[in-house]
């Protein structure tokens, strides 16, 4: 069977994408991916999508435009696309034993977590490493934690983290933070939070219990090495777009899809979404824009 149009991806964009080509009849198949909802089911409170005045949940909302899509007879796999050969059309997608071909592709891969890439991270993950504060903050009750990063999710991190960590330490390679400064004022405010800023995580600590015990810091204008006990360390250093499985295909900058023309690739017929695109950007309301201009993009391709 071939499909009119798949989309990878159940995050902003690739749901606003299945709600636009539901609806204009084209019954889109989503692959999920690897992580259901995508970023924002990791994330707390969103206070800034539009239409939402008390704020909303990060997994409410892609609960609701995934509901949306389902209304209008999107469907829904939980598979994740794992090959996929765009040399002719239509494209074949493999998700491990499941093949799937489609006249039309709209890639919504989005992007992942970014890692420190120390040996101790890995080991001590799910050991008191964390990437998702709403995931695993409850589990860190009347302790220290760290967060490491400067920008937006760091800040929102931790943030959240001080409803369950005695105190949270957000460490920093600079002194000049990258959050806003709406999250920045917030935190200077809340009593719980320190920041230790121009300095990095130089090696997690675990004292030979296999799970973390603290953190050597390295400042980054002297040199000199401090160790701190925390029992957790939330990695909130950015992320990198999901395309390993497009590369020598599409034309890529950075890891990053290439757009043109709205949100056509080099390849005719494939359509790329949010925050895999996007690096400029990155918003819940600018995925959801990518989403619905991607759709509209395939609708066009797929009449002519
Ligand atoms: P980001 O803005 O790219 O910030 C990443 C931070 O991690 C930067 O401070 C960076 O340091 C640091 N970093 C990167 N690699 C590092 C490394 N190897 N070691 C140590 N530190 C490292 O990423 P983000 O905070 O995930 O935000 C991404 C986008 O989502 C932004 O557009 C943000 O506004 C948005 N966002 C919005 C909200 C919200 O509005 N509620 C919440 C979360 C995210 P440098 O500054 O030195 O480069």
């Amino acid at each position: 069977m071939v499909h009119n149009l798949i989309i990878l991806g159940s995050g902003c964009a690739g749901s606003t994408a299945a709600i636009y080509s539901a609806r204009a009849g084209l019954s889109p198949l989503i692959l999920e991916g690897p992580e259901p909802g995508g970023q924002l089911t990791v994330t707390t409170e969103v206070e800034n999508f539009p239409g939402f005045p008390e704020g909303i949940t990060g997994a409410d909302l892609v609960d609701l435009m995934r509901k949306q899509a389902e209304r209008f007879g999107a469907k829904y796999l939980p598979q994740a696309a794992t090959f996929a050969d765009l040399s002719s059309n239509p494209f074949l997608i493999k998700a491990g034993d499941a093949e799937y071909r489609s006249r039309a592709l709209i890639v919504a891969t989005g992007a992942s977590a970014r890692y420190l890439g120390l040996e101790s991270e890995r080991r001590l993950l799910g050991r008191g490493v964390s990437i998702c504060a709403t995931c695993d903050g409850p589990f860190f009750r009347d302790v220290p934690v760290v967060v490491v990063g400067g920008g937006d999710s760091a800040f929102e991190e931790a943030n959240f983290l001080t409803r369950f960590a005695s105190r949270v330490y957000i460490v920093h390679r600079r002194d000049q933070l990258r959050a806003s400064k709406i999250m920045v004022d917030r935190a200077k405010t809340n009593p719980k939070i320190n920041f230790l800023l121009d300095m990095a995580v130089s090696d997690i600590l675990d004292n030979g219990k296999n799970e973390v015990t603290g953190v050597l810091l390295k400042n980054m204008k002297t040199g000199v090495e401090t160790a701190i006990d925390t029992n957790g360390v939330f990695i909130a250093i950015g992320r990198v777009p999901n395309t390993k499985i497009f590369e020598g295909q599409l034309e890529l900058k950075n890891n990053y899809i290439v757009v043109r023309d709205g949100s056509r690739t080099n390849i005719k017929g494939v359509f790329a979404a949010g925050d895999v695109h996007d690096h400029i950007y990155r918003q819940a309301i600018t995925a959801a824009g990518s989403g619905c201009q991607a759709a509209l993009d395939a609708q066009h391709f797929l009449e002519e």
